[in-house]
């Protein structure tokens, strides 16, 4: 790209290496720190030569298929910013329909719980846990992360929003081996790795972290695992709500109900496919 380029230019070259239009106009005004309309309104001011060379590097990147959340390292969720980096999943407006049902049994079946203890599986960033206490503040949230790494970016999230979370380290329920504080769940969610290793899709996020999408057993290891050691975490007449794949519903609902569940029901995403099942234990 030009050093000598004007704003209209380097726009047109982002996009005649592929990028989306929108893309390439929010990553401009990222490196520049103005917003869109500043970017729409200045076409013909010239681009100093440092951030021509910082945008050209990045639209590099997104051309190379790189996520537009790492390259601006945030990404909104349920209306939080969350910092995210290459050690977690970019969070998807998918699981916003989690949170939402989690935050409805809140208010619903759990409302009489005056401090009801919620528990996140596979927290990555922080979304789903960082957003359920942000919508019920009286929740006292758990979550659980396999990965420092992510545990970090998740950690600094709740900082940063000053959300209070309770982060522990370790695979799945192993996570709680070793707090001996930790309470019997009212609730437990979780969005674990749920894409067949031989599934086409994989090809398309491989900027991500791997552990967070593949699961052994056509995606459902990991569900089982977490279904099968609910009892004695997760009370009897608590709720466990699974995101999944969109072709996996049956299947989820089919684990739960083998593992002592009932109630058992599944919710659709933005884009109306089936998206996360859950159940009520021993009921
Ligand atoms: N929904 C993500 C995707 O298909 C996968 C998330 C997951 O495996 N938990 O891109």
């Amino acid at each position: 790209m030009s050093t000598s380029a004007t704003v209209a230019a380097a726009l047109g070259a982002a996009r005649a290496r592929g990028l989306e239009r929108l893309d390439a106009q929010l990553l401009l005004a990222h490196v520049l720190g103005q917003s869109r309309s500043w970017l729409l309104a200045h076409g013909d001011d010239a681009l100093p030569a440092g951030h021509a060379a910082a945008y050209g590097a990045l639209v590099a990147r997104r051309a190379a298929g790189e996520p537009f959340a790492y390259l601006v390292g945030q990404r909104e969720f349920h209306g939080l910013t969350l910092a995210v980096a290459p050690a977690v999943l970019v969070p998807r407006p998918d699981t916003e329909t989690l949170v939402d049902w989690a935050l409805d049994l809140l208010q619903g079946d759990l409302r009489d719980a005056s401090a009801p203890a919620v528990l996140d599986l596979g927290t990555g960033s922080g979304a789903i846990a960082l957003a359920v206490k942000d919508g019920c503040p009286r929740a006292r949230v758990w979550a659980g992360e396999r990965s420092a790494g992510a545990l970090a970016v998740a950690r600094a999230n709740a900082e940063r929003l000053a959300l209070d979370v309770r982060f522990v380290q370790g695979d799945w329920w192993d996570a709680l081996a070793s707090a001996t504080d930790a309470p019997v769940f009212d609730l437990v969610v979780s969005n674990p790795p749920y894409i067949a290793a031989d599934d086409p899709h994989l090809a398309g996020l491989t900027h991500e972290p791997l552990a967070a999408l593949v699961a052994a057993e056509h995606g459902l290891a990991d569900i089982r695992r977490i279904a099968a050691g609910a009892r004695g975490r997760l009370r009897s007449g608590g709720w466990l709500l699974f995101e999944h794949g969109w072709e996996q519903a049956d299947a989820v609902a089919a684990i739960l109900a083998q593992t002592g569940f009932g109630r058992i029901a599944t919710r659709r995403d933005i884009e109306d496919r089936p998206r996360c099942t859950g159940g009520r234990l021993g009921a």
